[in-house]
């Protein structure tokens, strides 16, 4: 026996996406996405902090609350931390739908919950004037191969000058 006591069910602490997110809400592809309930739904989401420098951001499968690396939302680009979030909220759609986040059947690029979310963050890209080789840099992640990398990117239409040329 062990001389101590672990107290093994805790309470996250959960915070409302609106009070750190702010303006979400008006993005016409969040709004789309939601449609009329979008300031509801965006007024009842939750969001986690967690502290781990490794990971950005996903969607708890347990409730369906968003979760933030607060070292990636500290240190990570603007514009990159904005389609994270327009690609979760893709997710916290999907989610609301009853759709399964983690189907282990499908690659994760291959994913169709993952594709989806990916093709409305890189339109929002390209309507934000990034180019297609600044949108295959942000596809680009830890976890992800080089071969996967390749094909997420020609599922998605992104077509870097690098890679062309070289
Ligand atoms: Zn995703």
């Amino acid at each position: 026996m062990l001389d101590v006591t672990i107290t093994r069910e805790v309470k996250i602490k959960l915070y409302r996406f609106v009070d750190y997110f702010k303006g979400f809400e008006n993005v016409e592809v969040v709004r789309n996405l939601f449609g009329k309930d979008v300031e509801k739904t965006l007024s009842r989401l939750k969001v986690e902090f967690f502290s781990s420098r490794y990971g950005y951001m996903g969607v708890n499968p347990d409730g369906g609350h968003l979760m933030v690396s607060t070292y990636y939302l500290k240190n990570g680009s603007e514009k990159e931390i904005y389609l994270d979030i327009i690609h979760e909220l893709c997710h916290i759609k999907q989610y609301l739908e009853g759709k399964e986040l983690f189907d282990d059947r499908f690659s994760y690029v291959e994913r169709p919950t993952e594709v989806e979310a990916y093709k409305l963050a890189v339109s929002e890209a390209r309507r934000i004037g990034m180019t297609d080789d600044e949108i295959y840099s942000y596809l680009k992640t830890e976890w992800i191969s080089e071969d996967d990398l390749k094909r997420l990117a020609i599922a998605l239409n992104v077509t870097p000058q690098d890679k062309i040329n070289s």
